[in-house]
């Protein structure tokens, strides 16, 4: 029997194809990337993986590192530590402008280069290339398998990074970097020129969405504490100055990088990725950000949608004499329950017991109290679904 998902899927890509934009031009190797490559992933929190299109084509993973980057340097240093470094703040800037603040010169947020760049410099290492090891072993984590440099996007990287190099001296006249600045340049620039496909990604989501757990190995690669930041800083600031438009119209935590992917995580659910490298003028990928909004609407996955959850985490509940179980209780037993059964009350939860579904069994508890205080018989009741 065919599957659902990958049918709706396969119909959604059909449906929204070429949504304009341009690939990214600033170095040869982006530019010479078929337009027309796709592919779409989704990765679920028990390791159930979708795909369509080319889900095996490699390209670099670019600013999709910097979620990553950024747990790493949470990992190593803490949540305080880094927060003296880099804030939190969206900065409704574009991924390269030079946004930190005029007094301090902390950068506004990790997803914007300058954040991401201060953010490299935090992974624990003694030199770039120790730190940039640490960093590329921890994305495969995510992943599930290693990751590897694709060595000609770095060089070709490496030789135009003007406004990123310009970036990182300003950082260390600033006193956020503390290293060489060339060091650290270095290896965000490798960070960004890992090779991924869209497999990867979609399970690299997927583990943030898992709460740190990657799906398939079953490690616990990032405390769930720090996943819930990063997510928040990916909610608030993965999409550049496009991040409201993106938070009202798709409804969760993302990224994008410049090769012409995104990727998406729906807590608790799922991950998802997508690659379609022609940009918007935001550069993020036109066709990846059409295809998000129409997931996001079809199978309610905006982050704000009201579930109906909460309303019927107390299946039903009856008396326990109206429910004796098939064991033969005697003598002193029996007569304990003949006397109480009528004010004893099993009731039947189900879903997952968050803050509201919670709540609700306790105040159906304690509103059935005084009944079943002073009660000599009781209807058992079943809420309606
Ligand atoms: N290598 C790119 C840069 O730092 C990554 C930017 C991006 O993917 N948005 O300029």
């Amino acid at each position: 029997m065919r599957n659902p998902v990958q049918d709706y899927l396969e119909q959604i890509v059909a449906q929204c194809g070429d949504a304009g934009g341009e690939v990214a031009g600033y170095i040869p190797e982006l530019a010479a990337a078929d337009p027309d490559r796709f592919s779409l992933c989704l990765a679920t929190v028990d390791g159930q993986v979708y795909e369509v299109g080319e889900s095996d084509h490699r390209y670099s993973i670019q600013s999709m590192s910097k979620p990553f980057t950024y747990a790493l340097g949470l990992h190593d240093q803490g949540i305080e530590a880094v927060a003296r470094k880099v804030d939190v703040e969206p900065s409704g800037d574009a991924f390269n402008e030079i946004s930190v603040s005029p007094d301090t010169g902390r950068p506004k947020n990790p997803m914007i280069n300058a954040g991401a760049i201060t953010a490299s410099s935090l992974v624990a290492g003694d030199s770039g290339d120790e730190r940039f090891a640490r960093a590329v072993e921890w994305y495969g984590r995510f992943a599930g398998r290693e990751l590897e440099l694709d060595s000609s996007i770095y060089s070709s990287e490496l030789g135009t990074a003007h406004r990123n190099r310009a970036i990182a001296h300003m950082l260390r006249e600033f006193g956020i970097l503390e290293g060489d600045p060339e060091e650290v340049l270095d290896q965000y620039v490798r960070q960004c020129s890992v090779a991924v496909d869209t497999r990867d990604l979609a399970l690299m989501a997927a583990t943030l969405a898992n709460g740190g757990r990657q799906p398939r190995t079953g490690e616990q690669v990032l405390d769930p504490a720090l996943v819930e930041h990063v997510l928040s800083v990916m909610t608030t600031c993965g999409m550049y100055d496009a991040a409201g438009d993106w938070v009202t119209a798709v409804g969760m935590p993302a990224k994008s990088g410049v090769s012409g992917g995104i990727i998406g995580v729906l807590p608790g659910q799922v991950g998802i990725a997508v690659f379609s490298p022609r940009l918007d003028p935001h550069g993020n990928s036109a066709r990846g950000v059409a295809l998000f909004e129409r997931m996001s609407t079809d199978m309610e996955m905006h982050l704000m949608h009201v579930s109906r959850g909460s309303r019927n985490a107390v299946r039903s509940s009856y008396s326990l004499a109206s429910a004796r179980s098939n064991t033969h209780w005697q003598g002193a037993d029996e007569e304990v329950l003949d006397r109480v059964a009528d004010r004893a009350v099993v009731y039947e939860l189900h879903g997952d017991l968050l803050f509201a579904g919670a709540e609700k069994i306790v105040r159906t508890v304690v509103e059935d109290g005084p009944e079943l205080a002073s009660s000599t018989s009781r209807t058992s009741t079943t809420s309606p679904t």
